[in-house]
């Protein structure tokens, strides 16, 4: 049988806005965070950044691995989600808006989703220097699939250029913005160099998977872990 890989997909790490608040339900609690993690490595997972993840996938690397991936780069995960991570030895990608580095998440704002921080360069450098991967996630973060080609070829193809300039590595990872992916996008996207992309796609990866459109499971808050384990980590 052909190995699946969980990639999961969390936002931010925290106290969840009060009840009723729009995209409350994509803040998991730090401690359910932990415990998910620590879950995890008691059940012989590892859990990993894409770049760590992508050996795996190719069938280059063998052994139990687990994709840990954040949208947006908040600055809660910075804050809460570091220090288990590091408990654990895992790594984990975070994907970037370039231009709301040291900002928040402006784009969330029409569909009444609170402010939140995006982390700092600082804060992003030291994401890096732990370990961790420095993914792509646009520019601005717009649904790509509902702009201009040519706005998209810089969305895509600038905020690859802006993340090297500021941690000074390849950035190999991308992520769609609300999942909005048709074959022009993913086109531009292996255009701009990328090695891997994450969409919201619901599913287990696999070596035959295109690796510009990776499905992944998203974790919510209030979710059964113990089921979502079972959905994600059974055949
Ligand atoms: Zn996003």
């Amino acid at each position: 049988m052909t190995p699946r890989f969980p990639i999961l997909m969390y936002h931010q790490i925290g106290p969840p806005p009060p009840r009723g608040v729009p995209g409350r339900s994509l803040t998991v609690p730090t401690a359910d965070f932990v415990a998910q993690m620590r879950w995890l490595k008691r059940l012989g997972y590892r859990g990993v950044s894409m770049r760590d993840l992508m050996p795996y996938l190719k069938g280059e690397k063998q052994g139990r691995a687990v994709g840990i991936t954040f949208d947006d780069g908040f600055r809660n995960v910075h804050a809460n989600a570091m220090p288990v991570l590091a408990e654990l030895g895992f790594t984990a990608t975070n994907y970037f808006v370039s231009r709301q580095i040291g900002g928040s998440n402006v784009w969330d704002r029409a569909k009444g989703i609170p402010a939140a921080e995006c982390m700092s360069k600082t804060e992003l450098l030291e994401w890096q220097a732990a370990g961790h991967e420095v993914g792509a996630h646009t520019l601005t973060h717009p649904r790509l699939t509902e702009i201009s080609p040519d706005e998209a070829a810089r969305e895509i193809a600038d905020v690859r250029a802006e993340l090297e300039a500021i941690c000074g590595e390849p950035v190999e990872a991308f992520c769609y913005p609300h999942g909005a992916v048709d074959e022009t996008i993913r086109r531009l996207v292996a255009e701009s160099g990328y090695g891997n992309a994450t969409t919201t796609v619901k599913g287990r990866a696999r070596a035959s998977d295109d690796p510009l459109l990776l499905p992944r499971i998203t974790v919510r808050r209030g979710h059964p872990w113990p089921l979502l384990l079972l959905k994600c980590l059974t055949a």
